[in-house]
């Protein structure tokens, strides 16, 4: 395989997602993470991706419909709703979280046919804390559970989830709370006390 088919998966939506000058997840996030991949001596090795919608169908393998349908009905045509104390939605989010979970499923089909070695997807909003019929912590759809479970899918013995952010990955592990083949590392400072959580469930190697 060559050694320079690194991926970069990224979609223009995804800075429009946008909840309000005061949220911590803003688009100079993503912003900040673009400028740093520009910058780097690899940044013309990589090959460059926009991210596709995910498929409906791909999506509901994690998040029931109802739930699916229920964002889809709250999504504002002007001005932000509230989704919960944490999360909102402005026009654009619905299809910035369709592409953040596109990207994710698409990075890891390319990776698993042998098209790239590896992958970066650089979207927002985030998913780690979304659980299954549950958007929450800046989070829509959870996007590392999409692409765990089209990993699976294809056959792949187990996954490994590497998991980092100030707080615990709840909706991750709420995943793996329903058997799936993953192992998964969560790395969080929550209450300013740093923490590892090792979580491994009794059939991630059977
Ligand atoms: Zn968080």
């Amino acid at each position: 395989m060559d050694e320079i088919s690194s991926l970069l998966v990224s979609h223009s939506d995804c800075l429009l997602h946008d909840m309000g000058d005061m949220h911590p997840e803003s688009p100079a996030r993503l912003n900040a993470i673009q400028r740093r991949i520009e910058s780097s001596d690899y940044y013309s090795q990589l090959n460059i991706c926009e991210a596709p919608l995910i498929n409906l169908e791909i999506l509901s393998k994690v998040h029931p419909k109802h739930h699916i349908e229920a964002l889809l009905e709250l999504s504002p045509d002007e001005g932000l709703v509230s989704v919960e104390a944490d999360t909102c939605m402005n026009p654009h989010s619905l299809d910035a979280a369709m592409r953040a979970a596109g990207a994710a499923v698409y990075a890891t089909e390319q990776v698993l046919a042998g098209k790239a070695n590896n992958a970066f997807c650089a979207v927002r909003p985030p998913g780690h804390h979304a659980e299954s019929a549950l958007s929450m912590g800046f989070c829509l759809f959870n996007n590392v559970a999409l692409a765990a479970e089209r990993a699976l899918a294809s056959g792949v013995a187990r996954v490994a989830i590497i998991d980092f952010d100030v707080h615990h990955g709840n909706g991750t592990v709420g995943y793996l709370k329903i058997g799936r083949k993953c192992w998964c590392v969560l790395v969080f400072n929550f209450l300013f006390i740093r923490g590892v959580l090792i979580v491994s469930r009794r059939k991630i190697f059977v």
